[in-house]
């Protein structure tokens, strides 16, 4: 069912990126590159053997790669030429663009609800930035979060062609229909994000019930989507039984 490519993140295995690559590669079509470890200092990337090590396995089993950038890109007080946030992201960017990443996955966080309007611009602003480092501006797929109204970032994305990534996982957390939401902005997104909702999120999704993958999986296929759904989950366990959960809900 479906064209999509179907990945998964790079910490199924308690290991490094590498090895989970490796595990992975005969498994998925994408594998999210999550690059939460890497704090204020850059020394945690991927170093450039690990790069040319990942960029050889994705040759060899036609394997693409999603990056989530390691933060939250907040915004820099008026004035301030480039946030720290912005920094980290531009030395991630640099490091992984040799992969060349379907998608940069990035979250737009640090809203001032006093002051919607300058948070709006300086979004545009820091995209705009960041469009110049990943060379077009579609690779950037802006994610939705829980915890915010569902339309709080569409001012930004009408003002720059930024695409979207859209978490369906956040969307059942926070009691949203993903259905209706994935009708309205599939056709701009490169990334979907799944993920099963128990006690917390980025669970199995054996935790869903089968009605909820088969309406998911039904749009995907109905709107010829040909970008990436993750199944985005942190452990083996998770992620053999969220395989199993997509297959008996009609995933070929
Ligand atoms: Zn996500």
């Amino acid at each position: 069912m479906g064209d999509f490519r179907l990945g998964t993140t790079s910490y199924i295995l308690p290991d490094k990126i590498l090895p989970n690559v490796r595990f992975l590669s005969d498994k998925v079509d994408d594998i999210e590159l999550v690059l939460f470890e890497v704090d204020d200092e850059t020394n945690n990337l991927p170093d450039f053997e690990v790069i040319r090590q990942l960029d050889a396995l994705a040759q060899a089993h036609n394997l693409t790669y999603t990056v989530h950038l390691p933060l939250d890109l907040r915004m820099g007080a008026a004035g301030e030429p480039l946030h720290r946030s912005l920094e980290l992201a531009r030395a991630v960017i640099e490091r992984t663009q040799s992969l060349q990443p379907w998608a940069y996955v990035l979250h737009l966080d640090g809203v001032d609800a006093n002051d919607y309007e300058a948070w709006v611009n300086q979004a545009v602003q820091s995209l705009e930035q960041m469009v110049e480092w990943v060379g077009a501006p579609a690779l950037l797929a802006i994610e939705n979060l829980e915890g915010y109204p569902l339309d709080f970032i569409d001012p930004v994305l009408d003002r720059i062609p930024v695409s979207r990534c859209v978490d369906v996982g956040h969307l059942w957390l926070d009691g949203h229909d993903p259905i209706d939401f994935l009708l309205d902005h599939l056709d701009r997104t490169r990334v979907v994000h799944i993920h099963g909702i128990g006690i917390r999120d980025h669970q199995s999704l054996a935790d869903m019930e089968e009605r909820q993958l088969r309406a998911v999986l039904k749009v995907l296929e109905q709107r010829g989507y040909e970008g990436v759904l993750t199944i985005e989950v942190f452990n083996l366990k998770d992620f053999e039984s969220s395989l199993k959960a997509l297959r008996a809900a009609g995933m070929s």
